[in-house]
């Protein structure tokens, strides 16, 4: 599945706001966001007030970036979410927490998504023991997330470990970090999921 290879702070600027995309750095004063709250470009300074429109518009891309899907792919997410029993706007949100490249990130074994999205793209984590690598696999309650034996010892995950074992491990997860291990409890609620969306834009802006 194709993603973002552009410069990601610029996606926050674009935001106006800190999407966390880049680990370590998010939390330094070098943050560009920090340094310099302004949209990238010519015009960047000039921040007009959105209309209703502009304001579904960026809560969707702000999502998108923050969980690192493209259009497409959120769209499909949307018409899911939209099929499933429940709350639309919610259903996204628990369909995109439950992505595996998610799921690895919050259980710290990557400093941002986009690297947690790497170790599972390189072939280190097994799903109830088998090896899975596609970052959009949908994770079931009950499943068992962990790094693969071989590749336990590596020094990238001492190194990751040393940033996020601060980290809260959200409620609907267990994590086993000497194991580097984890089991997903359950389907997340609502309030258990922190990301900063305004999911019924969103709903507002596909339903048009
Ligand atoms: Fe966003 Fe992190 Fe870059 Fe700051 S450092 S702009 S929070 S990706």
């Amino acid at each position: 599945m194709a993603r973002y290879i552009g410069p990601v702070c610029r996606l926050c600027r674009r935001e106006g706001e800190k999407l966390f995309l880049k680990g370590e750095k998010c939390a330094k004063n070098s943050c560009p966001v920090s340094k310099r709250p302004t949209a990238p470009g010519q015009h960047g300074t000039s921040r007009k007030k959105l209309s209703e429109y502009g304001q579904q518009l960026r809560e969707k891309q702000k999502a998108k970036r923050i969980y690192g899907v493209l259009e497409k792919q959120f769209r499909m997410y949307f018409e899911e979410a939209d099929r499933i029993k429940g709350i639309t706007g919610e259903n996204l949100l628990k369909l995109l927490e439950l992505r595996l490249d998610n799921v690895v990130y919050r259980m710290g074994l990557g400093r941002s998504r986009t690297e947690a999205r790497q170790v599972v793209r390189h072939n280190l984590i097994t799903v109830n023991g088998k090896k899975v690598n596609i970052p959009s696999y949908q994770v079931r309650v009950g499943d068992v997330i962990q790094v693969r034996d071989k590749s336990r010892s590596l020094d990238r995950f001492k190194e990751i470990l040393a940033v996020t074992d601060r980290r809260a491990i959200p409620e609907w997860l267990s994590s086993d970090q000497a194991e580097l291990k984890g089991v997903v409890n359950a389907v997340p609620t609502r309030e258990q999921i922190t990301t900063d969306v305004r999911e019924t834009l969103i709903v507002e802006l596909y339903s048009k």
